[in-house]
């Protein structure tokens, strides 16, 4: 049995009153709460353990060293890599992403050449590719989606030529809440020996997740949003791949030998982690992953999935609701509007009910565009949220809408 109300004490921040009035956290997709376990974490590493990892022969140095590359090892595990030379430390997401957009851009693309990404990519996953083709003379070219919000799988094999060089896809949608097929996707594109990105900053939290299995090339997330702290994110990638890629940034760490002649670099997977690592941030990262496997990501899910059900149920009901996604296979984010309230006007009133969610466009402007739109909230859901949180939510809407 999942209990809700056990894993609520782990994160201090759940009893906090907001405006007089019990917090109802539903930005989740945003960011997610920290558990004690991983705040504690932290606190102990920069009181007993603080010192710069790999450079030191002292004793909190080397201490400090094994913290941060175990916590390599627990993202291997976590999300099945072959190798720790796979898991690449950067500050999340977006940096992941800009790290291989420019560095697979240096090395395999050429004017001329073509980049496909998705219809409902977030910003990090179209701009970072987008300002490599332009400084390479290449071109993007974009996947559509169904009104339903899926992607047109049919259309992608059609949209692959000889001059694709990469495929740019998100596991989970942030404003829809689709579950991309992204398995398929490798599977389109790799017939085609085309290499496969997948961002996975809404999935991680959510779902266990297999880079083998799915057979992607690239795989890239955010510690803060799988209840980690801020600063810290994975870029994995196929060794294979990752050894024809040049170094995204020069410094300490990423070097074998320096002189002012030539510099040569390190291996895997330190050719790709320039300078002091933020390996506090490493090591509670790995904090956040054990809790929640502690938990079973199974469980997780099964757990947000009943939460999203019951939500997508209570929301229906409300007049003049307009929900913005309907996929067959969805996640724990759900995108709408009631009536012609602004989003806005809906997120600061509900925010006076000690309701958090997110208002705009969720950095998913030609999602937006797609939809005709200029914005919606949103709520999406974490381990701790509740059916009685739901209620909240549900009941707050229904204010602010008879108000207008
Ligand atoms: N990709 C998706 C699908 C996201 O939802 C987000 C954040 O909202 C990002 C990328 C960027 O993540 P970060 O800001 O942690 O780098």
């Amino acid at each position: 049995m999942y209990d809700v109300n056990r894993v609520r004490e782990d994160f201090p921040i759940l009893a906090r009153q907001i405006y007089g009035r019990p917090l109802v956290y539903l930005d989740n997709g945003a960011t997610t709460q920290k558990p004690r376990q991983v705040v504690e974490a932290m606190v102990d590493e920069y009181y007993n353990v603080n010192a710069n990892v790999h450079r030191g022969v002292h004793f909190l140095s080397q201490q400090a060293t094994d913290l941060h590359e175990a916590s390599r090892e627990t993202v291997r595990h976590f999300i099945n890599a072959r190798s720790t030379a796979e898991i690449l430390f950067t500050r999340g997401t977006t940096e992941s992403i800009n790290l291989l957009a420019f560095s697979f851009g240096e090395a395999m693309v050429k004017a001329g050449d073509e980049v496909v990404v998705s219809a409902m990519e977030h910003h990090s996953n179209i701009v970072p590719w987008q300002m490599m083709c332009e400084r390479k003379g290449a071109q993007l070219r974009v996947i559509p989606m169904t009104d339903d919000g899926e992607l047109q799988l049919e259309a992608l094999d059609d949209l692959l030529t000889e001059r694709t060089r990469i495929v740019c896809c998100t596991q989970v949608s942030n404003v829809l809440g689709t579950v991309n097929l992204v398995k398929e996707v490798v599977r389109i594109a790799h017939e085609r020996g085309i290499p496969v990105l997948v961002d996975g900053a809404q999935s991680v939290p959510h779902m266990s997740v297999d880079v083998q299995d799915m057979d992607c090339d690239f795989f890239a997330f955010s510690g803060h949003k799988v209840y980690g702290p801020t600063g810290v994110g994975v870029l994995y990638g196929k060794e294979a791949w990752l050894d024809k890629l040049p170094p995204y940034q020069g410094g300490g760490e990423m070097i074998k030998n320096v002189s002012f002649e030539k510099t040569t670099y390190n291996e895997l997977p330190y050719k790709f982690e320039a300078g002091t690592p933020d390996y506090v941030a490493t090591h509670a990262l790995a904090k956040a992953l054990d809790y929640v496997s502690g938990l079973g990501m199974q469980a997780i899910e099964a757990h947000e999935q009943e939460l999203t059900r019951y939500a997508l149920e209570k929301l229906q009901g409300i007049e003049g609701m307009r929900i913005f996604g309907a996929a067959k296979q969805r996640d724990a984010v759900i995108s709408f509007q009631v009536g012609n309230i602004h989003h806005l006007d809906m997120g600061t009133l509900l925010d006076r009910l000690g309701i958090a969610v997110r208002t705009g466009h969720h950095c998913a402007e030609p999602l937006m565009r797609r939809l005709g739109i200029e914005g919606t909230v949103r709520t999406s859901f974490g381990l701790y949220n509740t059916k009685a949180e739901v209620d909240a939510l549900v009941d707050g809407i229904e204010r602010v809408r008879r108000m207008f």
